[in-house]
C-alpha cells in the first residue's frame, strides 16, 4: 500500500482499472498502429452541428442552462422519441439531459438504489455498469449471455439469477461489445418475470440508431413497461460527437426527480454548448446521421466476412459498430491474442474479458475505422492467426508423439 492509499475509500480501492484503458495505455506507447480498439465514431460532427455552437457562442450561449436540460432540448427529444419508438415522455417532468449517457447510468442506479441491492447486467457488456452498481453501494450480478444465442439475454438466463435482493436489470442492446440486439419478441419474453419479480429497467440504447437490417426495439414499449423503465440515449455514437458530452434520460416524473436531485449536486446541467448542438442534430441530422449509418453497415460486412474467411467464428452483429470474433481457434487466450497482435502486427483490439469474464475466447474489433485501415488490419490479422494455428498444430503433433 502506498503512502497515501489508506485515505482512499475502500469502495474505490476495490474498483479493477478498466480493461480497455490498461490496452490503451499500452497502444499509446507504440506508432503505426492500425486500432481497431477504441468504440468511436471516426466522423467528425457534422458540419451544421458544429456551425450552430458557433453562432450560439457568438450571440452569448456561455451560461449554466437549466438543471433538466434547455427547454427547447427536451422538447426536442420529446418529439424525436415519439416519432422513432411513438413513446410520449413530457418535457417538463419527465426528461432530463445528462453529461452522456455515462452520467444517465450513474444517476438512475444512484436513484434506484438502496445499499445490498443487486444489479442484474448481461455479459459480456459496456464497462461501466459494474463498477456504477458498486459505487451506488449496489451488487453487480452478471448474466451469462453466449454466443450460441447471439449474445441475446435469454428468460432462462434472467430467471435462473434472480434472488429477493434483486432491483434493477440492466439492458444494454445494442451491445458493446459484442454488436448483439434484442428484437420485440425477445425483449417480450423477459417481461413477465421482470413484472413479477418488481424489476426496474435501465435501458442503455445509446446504439439504437445504430442498427442494420433490423429495427431496434425498446423494452419501454412494452406492455407493463413504461413507468418501469429508465431509457438512456445521447449524441456520442448516432451523430459522432462523443467530445460534446450530452445524454438524456427519461423515465416516470418520480424518478427523473430523483435523478436531478443528484445531478443538481455534482454536475449542475450539461453544457450549453453541447446543447445547442444537440438541438440542431434532432433538428437537422437525421439524414447524415443515415449516411453513417449506412456507411457503417459497408464496414460490417466487409470486416465479418474478412475475419470468417481467415477461419475465425464470427457471428453476424446486428446493432453499434463492434464485431465479436472467438479467437479460440488459436489456442491464445484474450489477452495473449491481443497483446501479441499489437507486439507482433501492429493492430489494436480489445481483449473480451475486459467486458466480464464471459468475454473470454473473444476479441472485440470496432470498425468505426476507414475501410483502409480495416483491410490492412485483415490482412495482418490473417497472418498472425496463420503463424499461431500452425505453431499450434506443431505444439500439438510434438504432444502426441
Ligand atoms: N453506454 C455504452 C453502451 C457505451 O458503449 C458508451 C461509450 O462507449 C457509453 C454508454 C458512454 O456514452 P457517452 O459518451 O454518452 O457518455
Amino acid at each position: 500500500m502506498s503512502s497515501m492509499e489508506r485515505y482512499i475509500s475502500k469502495t474505490v480501492q476495490h474498483i479493477p482499472p478498466s480493461g480497455i484503458r490498461k490496452f490503451f495505455d499500452l497502444v499509446a506507447q507504440r506508432e503505426g498502429v492500425i486500432s481497431l480498439g477504441v468504440g468511436e465514431p471516426d466522423f467528425v460532427t457534422p458540419w451544421h452541428i458544429r456551425e450552430a455552437c458557433f453562432y450560439a457562442l457568438e450571440r452569448g450561449y456561455t451560461m449554466y442552462t437549466s438543471n433538466l436540460g434547455m427547454p427547447e432540448l427536451r422538447q426536442e427529444i420529446s418529439s424525436y422519441l415519439q416519432r422513432r419508438l411513438g413513446l410520449y415522455y413530457d418535457p417538463a417532468t419527465s426528461i432530463m439531459v445528462t453529461v452522456g449517457v455515462s452520467e444517465g447510468v450513474d444517476l438512475a442506479l444512484r436513484a434506484l438504489l438502496n445499499p445490498g441491492d443487486e444489479v442484474l447486467i448481461p455479459e459480456p457488456s459496456y464497462v461501466s455498469y459494474a463498477p456504477g452498481t458498486e459505487l451506488a453501494y449496489g451488487k453487480a450480478v452478471p448474466l451469462r449471455t453466449s454466443a450460441r444465442h447471439e449474445f441475446r439475454l435469454t428468460r432462462d438466463e434472467l430467471a435462473a439469477r434472480i434472488t429477493p435482493r434483486s432491483r434493477v436489470l440492466i439492458l444494454p442492446f445494442p451491445n458493446n461489445p459484442t454488436g448483439g440486439i434484442m428484437t420485440r419478441e425477445d425483449l417480450l419474453e423477459l417481461v413477465d418475470i421482470i413484472v413479477d419479480r418488481d424489476l426496474m429497467v435501465i435501458s442503455d440504447e445509446i446504439y439504437s440508431e445504430l442498427t442494420y437490417g433490423a429495427t431496434h426495439a425498446s423494452i419501454a414499449t412494452l406492455p407493463g413497461m413504461f413507468e418501469r423503465t429508465v431509457l438512456l440515449n445521447g449524441f456520442s455514437k448516432a451523430f459522432a460527437m462523443t467530445g460534446w458530452r450530452v445524454g438524456y434520460a427519461c423515465g416516470h416524473p418520480d424518478i427523473i426527480n430523483a435523478m436531478n436531485k443528484i445531478h443538481q449536486y455534482t454536475m449542475l446541467c450539461a453544457p450549453i454548448m453541447g446543447q445547442v448542438a444537440a438541438i440542431e442534430a434532432l433538428r437537422h441530422g437525421e439524414p447524415e446521421m443515415r449516411r453513417m449509418v449506412e456507411d457503417y453497415d459497408h464496414r460490417r460486412r466487409i470486416i465479418v466476412k474478412g475475419l470468417r474467411d481467415i477461419g475465425l467464428d464470427c457471428f453476424e452483429p446486428r446493432g453499434a459498430f463492434y464485431v465479436f470474433p472467438s479467437v479460440q481457434a488459436t489456442g491464445l487466450s484474450s489477452e495473449e491474442f491481443a497483446e501479441r497482435l499489437l507486439e507482433e502486427e501492429q493492430v489494436a483490439v480489445v481483449p473480451g474479458n475486459a467486458f466480464g469474464a464471459s468475454g473470454e475466447g473473444f476479441i472485440r474489433c470496432c470498425y468505426a475505422a476507414s475501410l483502409h485501415n480495416i483491410e490492412e488490419a485483415l490482412n495482418r490479422i490473417e497472418r498472425f492467426v496463420r503463424r499461431h494455428r500452425s505453431g499450434q498444430a506443431r505444439a500439438a503433433g510434438a504432444g502426441s508423439r
